[in-house]
């Protein structure tokens, strides 16, 4: 079975290029390039050395003896939540301001949805000198006013979306129209494994660092880089596909994603989208999104602002559809009692995308010598308001 991405941008029946013909010449001329400006030695050394030196990899691979004793199998957590800026968001950020420069770009826009993206985005031009301008819904805006203030802190002029419902879609259409009138000196990052061919690929490629790592670091702890389950959380998919990336040829390693089933998969208030969705394109991509029957996208809900998206990553719907990776999902109160119950077993607060991982543990069916990695995509400093809201620890 083939799971990488093909010549035309395609895994499976998913992913592709649809987008507006007036986008084509910047879509194309990223896709043209990509390949031969990241694998080339000056691009290569620059990511790998900001890497270790600016964002703190290699982050540990550890050994969390009370949550194993909990689950009975052996639990390792990948520390994702002590890069730089909280999360797993800035290995990818890093590389497209790279490649940014390599394209000759001197402005950088982005959209964000609950800020998370926009912080990461703001942090590398910060760090490179480029102008960053992020696009973010007037409601999210108000809803998330501490990223709003990171990003301007940094910099960056955040810029709200008024139509629609003032959110990420809303913002994802601004910051596409000013990509359209700043073809030649603005590159767009995109935050996850989504949007049309190249981004799934290339984001993929940056986070790919995750599961390098926890191969080398997983050799040296058990004498073996091969676990029996890799599990994160899947929002658009970015971290997933970072922890996941080498291990997918690897068929005895069993992949585990882990979708917002917010109030409850039937209640419609969720974001499950492989329990939930069909085919579509959204983005600039075909994948599997929560929609109608008409095909008007549903409006998703979770309690993490990270997971709240109607749809997952091309890459991520094809290994859904061939079984390469299994599904499951957790509710808002699951990830909720998983984030305290990690923090009191472990002494680490996750941020809520990476609880419902962890909350994924105990719907496993999990024995004494499993050997399992859960990829920490963030920390939960973030999240202490949804914490205090939530209340029960
Ligand atoms: C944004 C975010 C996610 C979800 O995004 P993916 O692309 O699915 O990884 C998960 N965890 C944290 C901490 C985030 O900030």
């Amino acid at each position: 079975m083939n799971y990488k991405v093909d010549e035309r941008g395609y895994y499976g029946q998913f992913g592709g290029a649809f987008i507006p013909e007036m986008l084509y010449p910047n879509v194309e001329e990223l896709r043209s390039r990509y390949l031969d400006i990241i694998s080339a030695d000056d691009f290569k050394n620059e990511f790998h050395h900001l890497l270790k030196t600016y964002v703190g990899r290699p982050t540990p691979l550890y050994f969390a003896s009370r949550l194993s004793e909990k689950y009975n199998a052996k639990i390792y957590l990948k520390r994702e939540d002590l890069c730089h800026t909280g999360a797993h968001k800035v290995n990818n950020t890093v590389g497209q301001i790279i490649l940014a420069k390599h394209l000759g770009k001197q402005k950088i826009i982005a959209e964000t949805g609950a800020g998370q993206h926009g912080v990461a985005t703001a942090t590398v031009c910060a760090l490179m000198g480029l102008e960053c301008v992020v696009y973010m819904g007037k409601l999210d805006m108000e809803r998330q006013r501490p990223n709003v203030e990171r990003m301007r802190i940094l910099g960056a002029t955040v810029i709200p979306a008024e139509s629609g419902n003032m959110t990420l879609k809303d913002a994802t259409n601004e910051a596409m129209r000013h990509w359209i009138n700043h073809p030649q000196d603005t590159h767009y990052i995109i935050g996850s494994v989504v949007g049309p061919h190249p981004y799934p690929d290339m984001v993929a490629r940056f986070q790919s660092v995750i599961s390098e790592e926890i191969k080398k670091q997983l050799s040296s702890e058990i004498g073996n880089p091969y676990p029996d389950y890799v599990v994160a959380c899947v929002g658009g998919g970015s971290n997933a596909a970072g922890a996941f990336y080498h291990y997918v040829e690897d068929e005895h390693v069993s992949l585990i994603g882990v979708e917002a089933a917010g109030k409850g998969v039937d209640t419609g208030e969720s974001a499950a989208t492989t329990a939930l969705g069909k085919p579509g394109v959204l983005h600039g991509s075909k994948t599997l999104l929560m929609q109608t029957d008409d095909g008007q996208v549903i409006e998703p809900y979770s309690i993490s602002a990270g997971l709240d998206y109607p749809g997952i990553g091309p890459w991520h719907a094809h290994l859904f559809e061939t079984g390469r990776c299994t599904f499951l999902n957790a509710t808002d109160d699951e990830a909720m009692e998983a984030g305290v119950l990690l923090s009191r077993l472990e002494g680490i607060i996750p941020a809520i995308e990476s609880a419902h991982a962890i909350a994924a543990l105990g719907k496993m069916d999990l024995d004494d010598e499993d050997v399992v990695v859960v990829n920490l995509s963030g920390r939960g400093d973030k999240d202490l308001e949804t914490y205090i809201r939530w209340g029960k620890y």
